[in-house]
């Protein structure tokens, strides 16, 4: 890990302020990301995607239900209730009062949800940003699901660091509260012929001008384990119960190793999540190698092959951000220096997650 001073410099370096070459320009928006990003939460549609993600959903129905007694006779604040699940696993856990704060339309569906099974009593469902919410009270448990693509995009952390700076007991837990960006490399010729080189010869024309474009947007999807050519890296931890706002714009080192020869056309992220206070172990994790997730993996391809013999070094530094203007959108750039047998590269890439 750099120091934060370390990692100051370096994200200066890798993500300027100002506008980022090769993303289109922020002129298409009209109506703020905070208006889409809320209004998308409105339809049940997303809650379902959510909900039918088994390895999500039962993760935090074991973390919190068969560990009542961090549970019972508590108070509990849910950041982002949405149709109200995770409110009612407290309350079945045992709690005695729920405060179930969500902002979206859904609302209205999590207070017939939560009346129907019987937990009106226990839960107060509130319509409202976390951050416009008046409450005078402490609570013992923050529970939230707020991860998003690359753990970070969607900025929804920030709410719920508010959340714990204003209304979590000293001795409070924050449920999860351990994530990790992970980091590895795949090769992925065929994918990215299909979605990056398409564009140099497009029915005889070229609109490689696009290339340029696509290759700045991250791709979200499920990568075949057999395609990871490298070890993975854990590049990011984040401590829920002390990581500061200011944190979650960060650059950090990494270096992966080829495991075989290949070539190396990605870097691919993904992330996993603790609940560590559980009684037993409840984690999960939406890497490759296991039941994939909504959050399926996140494709950052870089801007040739690489041809890599087992045992060589990719190194570089990796830099996200909020962007400036569309703060749930996400900067995010990587240097990489490789020296291998039959190629020296070295490279500067910024990519746009939105
Ligand atoms: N807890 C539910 C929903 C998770 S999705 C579940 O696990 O299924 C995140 C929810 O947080 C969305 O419904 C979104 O509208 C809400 N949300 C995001 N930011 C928020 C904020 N600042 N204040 C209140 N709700 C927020």
């Amino acid at each position: 890990m750099f120091t934060r001073d370390e990692s100051d410099a370096a994200l200066a370096r890798l993500l300027p302020k100002g506008v980022i070459p090769g993303v289109v320009a922020d002129a298409d928006f009209d109506m703020t990301s905070s208006d889409y990003y809320f209004n998308s939460y409105a339809h049940f549609g997303i809650h379902e995607e959510m909900l039918k993600d088994e390895v999500r959903t039962k993760s935090y129905m074991r973390a919190i239900m068969d560990n009542p007694h961090l549970f019972e006779g508590k108070t509990v604040m849910d950041v982002g209730s949405g149709t109200g699940v995770l409110s009612i696993f407290a309350a079945k856990a045992g709690a005695k009062k729920v405060y179930a704060i969500e902002c979206s339309k859904i609302v209205d569906q999590a207070r017939n949800i939560i009346a129907a099974n019987g937990f009106a009593d226990v839960i107060e469902v509130i319509e409202s940003k976390v951050e416009e919410v008046d409450l005078d009270v402490k609570v013992d448990v923050i529970i939230s699901e707020w991860m998003g693509y690359f753990l970070f995009f969607e900025s929804m952390l920030d709410s719920v660091l508010f959340a714990r700076d204003k209304w979590l007991k000293p001795d409070g837990l924050m449920f999860p509260d351990k994530c990790t960006l992970y980091l590895c490399a795949i090769e992925d010729a065929q994918y990215k012929s299909e979605k990056i080189d398409f564009w140099d010869n497009v029915y005889g024309l070229n609109m490689s001008c696009i290339k340029n474009v696509a290759l700045t947007e991250p791709l979200v999807d499920t990568v075949d384990p057999e395609q990871v050519i490298t070890t993975v890296e854990a590049v990011f931890p984040v401590n829920m119960a002390t990581i500061k706002v200011e944190e979650l714009s960060f650059a950090v080192p990494f270096r992966i190793r080829a495991a075989r020869a290949d070539y190396l056309h990605a870097l691919v992220a993904f992330f996993d999540v603790e609940f560590s206070h559980c009684l037993k172990k409840v984690a999960f994790s939406t890497g490759p190698n296991v039941r994939s997730t909504h959050w399926k993996q996140t494709v950052l391809y870089i801007d040739r092959a690489l041809p890599m013999e087992q045992g060589e070094v990719l190194e570089g530094i990796l830099a996200c951000r909020p962007n400036k203007k569309n703060h749930r959108d996400l900067d995010i750039a990587v240097e990489y220096k490789f020296e291998g047998k039959h190629v020296n590269a070295e490279r500067l890439l910024r990519y746009r997650l939105r």
